[in-house]
């Protein structure tokens, strides 16, 4: 489908313009043989509430960041290898409607189209890319996936003691293993999940006590570690607030127009070929 690059001077006009719009906060992102494939935006769940993020599915990898003007700036752009992504069709429950988790070893999260068609475009797209690049390469999927962080206002309690209350000064935590808000107490255990990391990480008591049965059989690689609290949230991602980074900084996200997402590729090809740059950014731009 991304056969002839969507005409690669095209595509290299919108990768530019792509790396443009993320300025010097993100990568470059033109390389040989990737493809633009689409772009929109999607809601995506964060920890304290949804947002709307920009999203750039590539041939091999899914970019996506926050939107400080639409169409024009993005910033804290995050890169994903598509190789490593499995997609998970959500039920649509109340408000959170369209939605899909996009999973991967390290990080997973729900992100939520405006219609349902918009689902299947953006999923059907995703697989397609996915399912390509394994063809290509013969690796083969990912067999685990980090857990999906449950939303902190989807717990007031703690969830694993089921007694404490959530304040300020007892603050939430997720287990990085369940992805349960738990309170300070129960996640003091930390423990190293290869996929996410290489340092110990945050884990509640029930997975520590299955996580160190499971190290019992002698395939697992995993180690039990402490931290002394001192340590906790000093530098690296590991703070004891959890703070994901994609929370803060969404002036222009809450009041968006709803744009559909534009999908390059098939039908599109011809497109170009008497269009110059100008016309050819607002074309892509619209
Ligand atoms: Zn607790
Ligand atoms: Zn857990």
């Amino acid at each position: 489908m991304v056969d002839r690059l969507v005409n690669s001077e095209a595509n290299a006009r919108r990768i530019a313009m792509v790396e443009n719009c993320f300025g010097s906060s993100g990568r470059p992102l033109a390389e040989q043989g990737r493809v633009l494939v689409g772009e929109g935006v999607l809601t995506k769940m964060c920890r304290k509430k949804p947002k709307a993020r920009q999203f750039f599915l590539f041939n091999d990898i899914l970019v996506y960041g926050n939107i400080v003007i639409n169409k024009k700036k993005y910033n804290k752009q995050h890169l994903i290898p598509l190789e490593t992504v499995k997609l998970e069709s959500l039920k649509d429950e109340g408000q959170f409607r369209n939605g899909w988790l996009i999973r991967t070893a390290s990080k997973s999260f729900a992100v939520y189209a405006a219609t349902s068609t918009e689902k299947e475009e953006w999923m059907a797209h995703i697989e397609k890319c996915i399912e390509d690049l394994l063809r290509k390469s013969g690796k083969q999927p990912p067999s685990e996936h980090a857990a999906v962080w449950v939303p902190d206002n989807e717990a007031a309690i703690c969830m694993h003691c089921k007694k404490t209350q959530f304040t300020v000064l007892n603050r939430r935590h997720h287990c990085r293993k369940c992805g349960s808000v738990v309170c300070g107490p129960c996640s003091s255990k930390r423990f190293v999940l290869p996929t996410q990391s290489d340092k110990p990480l945050r884990v509640c008591l029930q997975c520590y006590d299955e996580l160190t049965r499971d190290r019992a059989r002698p395939a697992q690689a995993q180690q039990p570690a402490m931290l002394s609290p001192s340590k906790e949230g000093a530098g690296s991602g590991e703070s004891s607030g959890d703070d994901d980074s994609d929370d803060d900084d969404d002036r222009a996200a809450a009041t968006d127009n709803h744009d559909e997402p534009k999908f390059y590729g098939d039908g599109e090809k011809t497109d170009d070929t008497n269009n110059h740059s100008s016309k050819e950014t607002k074309n892509i731009k619209e």
